[in-house]
């Protein structure tokens, strides 16, 4: 059959039909696809990554598709590693624990506190993934803690030409690249983390005018282990907002 503009323009619109689709949470992303593998097994994720650049096309790894930016964005293959999740071990005399790459934040802390342990510091929602968050610097509050990228400790990858790199904190440099990689380093498919002995937050609901927030702000964010403001409520008057803060307490 010719190839006519008419006919090349209607196999682009059916191909482009077929395309699966990907959009993030926002809602203000989102592209067409050729194609998203869901990979069950780091060889999985090594055969996809060797396929793909032989075809000389790009991979790029999703999470929970939380980011507002275009960090996802590929028209070739997009990995989803919702197969990697769970946590691989916990250890509460080094403060360790493994996780899979694709774990969200909501099922890390359960098997945490099984061990005795915690994340130190975690976002504003739990349903990121862990490697998402690292991968962007997702941070929580208090001037205390670090932000996720820095509980990263050893980290596996798959690189952009299929091999499996094994990075540990004996290369600090590669370490730091990974801490915050927005996916360009390789696709992570598990990950150490530094934890904290388990601990429970007492929380507390203030209306405090701006003022008082402005005034007292040096205190509210060493003394406080999460700080958050919520939006002016209808109920409440202008310029009020309400700010919960929590403490970390070993009481229970
Ligand atoms: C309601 C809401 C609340 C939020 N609260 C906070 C907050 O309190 N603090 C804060 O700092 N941010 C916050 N954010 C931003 C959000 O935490 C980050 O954008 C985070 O990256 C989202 O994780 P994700 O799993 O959705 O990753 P995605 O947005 O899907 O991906 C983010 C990046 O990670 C890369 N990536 C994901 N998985 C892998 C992998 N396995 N290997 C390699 N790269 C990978 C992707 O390629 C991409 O570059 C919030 C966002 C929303 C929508």
């Amino acid at each position: 059959m010719t190839n006519t503009p008419d006919s090349a323009r209607s196999e682009l619109a059916s191909a482009l039909a077929s395309a699966p689709r990907w959009q993030n949470w926002g809602r203000n992303q989102s592209f067409t696809v050729a194609q998203i593998a869901t990979p069950a097994s780091e060889a999985e994720v090594i055969a996809t990554v060797q396929r793909a650049v032989a075809a000389g096309e790009t991979v790029r790894a999703a999470g929970s598709g939380h980011s507002f930016t275009p960090i996802v964005e590929t028209k070739d293959v997009l990995l989803d590693l919702s197969h990697f999740s769970g946590v691989v071990s916990a250890d509460a005399d080094t403060r360790r624990a493994i996780i899979l790459a694709g774990t969200k934040m909501a099922d890390v802390g359960a098997p945490l506190w099984e061990a005795g342990l915690a994340l130190a510091n975690q976002g504003d929602t739990d349903i990121q993934t862990m490697s998402g968050a690292i991968a962007t610097g997702t941070k929580g509050s208090g001037l205390a803690f670090g932000n996720m990228s820095s509980m990263l400790r050893p980290v596996r990858i798959v690189n952009g030409a299929g091999d499996v790199v094994d990075i540990t904190e004996d290369t600090p440099g590669l370490l730091h690249a990974a801490q915050v990689s927005i996916g360009l380093l390789g696709v992570m498919t598990q990950l150490e983390l530094e934890v904290v002995p388990r601990y429970r937050l007492a929380e507390e609901n203030r209306i405090m005018s701006f003022a008082e927030v402005a005034e007292k702000w040096d205190e509210l964010l060493l003394n406080t282990g999460i700080f958050l403001s919520g939006g002016a409520r209808s109920r409440v008057p202008r310029p009020c907002t309400t700010w919960v803060t929590c403490r970390r307490t070993t009481a229970w």
